[in-house]
């Protein structure tokens, strides 16, 4: 298949496009960066001029969201950058006349908001005013355009990705340091998902004409921050008796923290696995043991 991707070359991109260039498809990877992108990925900077037909497309692009502060500024950037590219995906696909097959769009589970609740959530959950939820509801909404143009979309909301990179290799030092523990209550939930089920989920989508609209990327086991503080500290053999009290962390990090780290919700997959797809890793214990 030739298949078109942007933000190849981040976290996920990066793994993606390594399963797939394995399983001998030809990847074109749309980077700020073209240069860096090694054979036999080929890397370019602008969808203009793009003369290949692409069976399926998959977009990632976007100014990471966990870096920095969100001020003002930072909030723009991250919109921007994500809107922008998509924006720009579907404006290639209105002026070609083979258009992909599949289009596999990013988004997170920050879509259903920060509201405590101990209900589960599958992808008929609504959003809220969050900031986390009005990012994924403007990105999903561009995505969607390339729905009356005859192209299957999926719109990834995709969890905490356990893997070499991304949140956990944040978290990793101070709990081998021994200095981990819960974050503020520890009673949010925390949606977790192993790098190589969201790989093998993407996949599944671009192979499974049925499935269409919002996916959820999380596994069919969400943890509570506590639990996965435990089970954090069990696999790496650490004591994790230093809780970071919400006070630090919102002093520390502001929205960002209290969104993202004090908030969370208990997501299922229900779309995927009512699709048959097989989770390789559904116990928290044991996907952290294969990623540290
Ligand atoms: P990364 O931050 O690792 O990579 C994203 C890619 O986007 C980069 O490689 C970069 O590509 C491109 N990018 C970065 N900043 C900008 C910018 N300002 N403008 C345009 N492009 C930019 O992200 P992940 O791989 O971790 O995540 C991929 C997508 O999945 C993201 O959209 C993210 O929001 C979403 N997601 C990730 C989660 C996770 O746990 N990792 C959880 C939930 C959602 P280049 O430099 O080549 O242009």
């Amino acid at each position: 298949m030739n298949i078109l991707i942007t933000g190849g070359t981040g976290f996920i991109g990066s793994a993606l496009c390594s399963r797939l260039v394995e399983d001998q498809h030809h990847l074109v990877v749309v980077s700020r960066h073209p240069e860096r992108i090694k054979p036999p990925v080929q890397g370019i900077d602008s969808l203009a001029n793009l003369d290949m037909v692409f069976d399926a497309v998959i977009n990632l692009a976007g100014e990471p969201i966990v870096n920095k502060r969100w001020t003002d500024q930072q909030k723009q950037r991250i919109l921007s950058s994500r809107l922008d590219t998509t924006q720009a995906l579907i404006d290639y696909f209105a002026r070609i006349e083979t258009k992909p097959h599949v289009f596999i769009s990013g988004s997170a589970i920050g879509y259903y908001g920060t509201g405590r609740t101990n209900d589960p959530i599958d992808e008929t959950g609504a959003g809220d005013d969050s900031f986390s939820s009005q990012i994924c509801r403007q990105w999903e909404a561009i995505a969607l355009k390339a729905e009356p143009m005859g192209i299957r979309t999926c719109l990834l909301r995709t969890g905490v990705v356990l893997g070499n990179g991304g949140a956990l290799a944040k978290m990793l030092t101070p709990f081998k340091l021994g200095a981990g523990g819960r974050m503020g209550s520890g009673t949010q939930w925390m949606s977790w998902i192993h790098i190589r089920d969201l790989i093998g989920i993407i996949l599944y989508c671009i192979e499974h004409d049925g499935i269409q609209g919002p996916v959820n990327g999380t596994a069919p086991g969400p943890v509570t921050n506590q639990q996965f503080t435990k089970a954090l500290g069990r696999v790496l053999n650490r004591p994790t008796i230093f809780p970071m009290p919400a006070a630090a962390i919102k002093l520390l990090m502001g929205q960002m923290g209290e969104e993202l780290l004090l908030a969370g919700k208990k997501i299922l997959p229900r779309k995927i696995q009512d699709a048959g797809y097989a989770f390789l890793f559904e116990d928290l214990e044991e996907a952290l043991a294969d990623v540290v």
